[in-house]
């Protein structure tokens, strides 16, 4: 199947807000329980592994 650049970036930022703590209420990639002063979008970070959702830019 095809899946132009910009599918695939959009299916990506979908997958990320699925599994964001915000909803999940754990980190994504340890699955450690995040406090929910942790967990708000665009400023969630993990104190287990240290994943963050900050952006890049
Ligand atoms: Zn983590």
């Amino acid at each position: 199947m095809y899946v132009s650049s910009q599918q695939n970036q959009y299916l990506k930022q979908f997958r990320q807000v699925m599994t964001h703590p915000f909803f999940t209420g754990e980190c994504p990639q340890c699955e450690q329980q995040l406090q929910l002063v942790d967990r708000v979008i665009g400023q969630s970070h993990c104190p287990n592994c240290g994943w963050t959702d900050e952006a890049e830019d």
